[in-house]
């Protein structure tokens, strides 16, 4: 349509959110549907923090607030990067936003234009290379394998480099692969940046608090001091805590880009919700046990879906070591005809007749550059999962 902006015509709808949306429209229909599409933990925001956002009403918080938030939560964010991350962070190199999401659209319409590329690993969140569109700039992915359990080696970092290139996008624990960086893998790539000064990177640690031993979240800004003044740290509330609807983000980095960024979130949303940021300070400074009571689910739903689908013909899925996804390989179901009649010759194909057939809404592996597997959401309960894996089996069993 000609009345839109180039800008926007870039952008590819949400793959998750049309088959979340696809989902929803068969469930009103009365077909029984299990959605494990979306990605929000599916337990309740923990008491303490629903009772401050109570508080922040009932005493009149609800007003606009400095744009890149109060000055009690950007110091309740500085203690917490100190404490749990060991990288000091000083109140004006930090700010607050509506949702991670938001700070990593400040960062990359501050920075980037026509001309410029990000490097983004595949398989990526499907937002990255979209916002990266929105700004002009070129996505260039690059491709981790499998059996290096998806993990960006320095050597796929070097080769996807340019002198165009303005950021690297790391994320871990990762969404859709739940890899986790290790401090050592981290030590790699910031070898291979070191000798590329020109390059920013953006750590988007939103999963930080989901990891499971052995493995071990580590960050950028602390593992590498020295590379500090052109790193982006990103976390927020949305899914440690179980806050995804009350959307706060935030994140440190150098005051000039922290400045620039404020400047384009004060001539768009001005602040994140006032209320929302009373209930982040009681997540942050408050007691902290709902993280590993999550994290025991999470660990204990993964070892289920896991051998779940280990167990479905044609299907193989690896053990994530964070995050709440599972990432398999359809590719030994593909080429074979589902109960419909219909050929599977993609994963999004997989996907349609999955749902079709057994109700089971799961996510294209293409949407995240990852081709030839599906993502499954594991924040569900234990019986959600099991009845989705007997369904995928009994799917799976059927094929032809
Ligand atoms: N980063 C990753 C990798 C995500 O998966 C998500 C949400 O799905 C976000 C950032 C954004 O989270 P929010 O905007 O809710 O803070």
């Amino acid at each position: 349509m000609p009345f839109l902006s180039d800008a926007v015509s870039r952008l590819a709808p949400s793959a998750t959110v049309a088959i979340t949306q696809k989902a929803r429209e068969l469930a009103a229909q009365g077909r029984d549907v299990i959605s494990l599409s979306a990605g929000e933990p599916d337990f309740d925001t923990p008491e303490h923090i629903r009772e401050a956002a109570k508080q922040a009403i009932d005493r009149g918080a609800t007003r606009y607030t400095a744009p890149d938030g109060i000055p009690e939560l950007k110091a309740a964010i500085s203690r917490k990067f100190q404490r749990e991350n060991g990288v000091d962070y000083d109140p004006r190199e930090i700010m607050v936003s509506t949702g991670g999401k938001q700070v990593i659209f400040n960062a990359l319409l501050a920075t980037l234009g026509p001309g410029d590329e990000a490097v983004i690993p595949a398989p990526y969140w499907v937002s990255y290379p979209d916002i990266v569109r929105l700004s002009g700039a070129a996505p260039v992915i690059a491709p981790t394998q499998a059996a290096d359990g998806f993990r960006l080696t320095p050597d796929a970092l070097e080769a996807a480099l340019s002198p165009r290139t303005k950021w690297l996008i790391l994320n871990s624990p990762g969404n859709p692969t739940g890899t986790v960086l290790s401090e050592a893998d981290l030590a790699g790539l910031a070898e291979v940046l070191r000798r590329h000064p020109h390059v920013w990177t953006l750590c988007d640690d939103i999963y930080e608090h989901i990891a499971h031993p052995p493995a071990r979240f580590a960050t950028l800004a602390a593992v590498a001091p020295e590379l500090r003044d052109r790193v982006l740290t990103v976390n927020g509330v949305s899914k440690a805590y179980a806050m995804t609807g009350w959307r706060i983000g935030y994140c440190g980095g150098p005051v000039a880009l922290v400045d620039a960024m404020r400047k384009l979130q004060g001539q768009s949303t001005t602040n994140p919700c006032s209320i929302s940021q009373w209930a982040a300070l009681a997540a942050l400074d408050g007691p902290q046990d709902y993280l590993s009571d999550a994290r025991a689910a999470f660990a204990r739903r993964r070892d289920l879906i896991v051998a779940g689908l280990n167990g479905a013909a044609g299907l193989s899925c690896p053990t994530p070591d964070g995050a709440f996804y599972v990432l398999p390989s359809c590719a030994g179901a593909l080429a074979r005809v589902a109960p419909s009649g219909r050929a599977m010759a993609d994963d999004a194909a997989f996907c349609a007749e999955l749902l079709d057939a057994e109700g089971v809404a799961a996510t294209p592996g293409s949407a995240f550059g990852a081709e030839g597997r599906f993502r499954l959401s594991y924040a569900a309960s234990d019986a959600t999962l099991a009845e989705a894996c007997a369904r995928i089996r009994r799917f799976c069993a059927t094929l032809r």
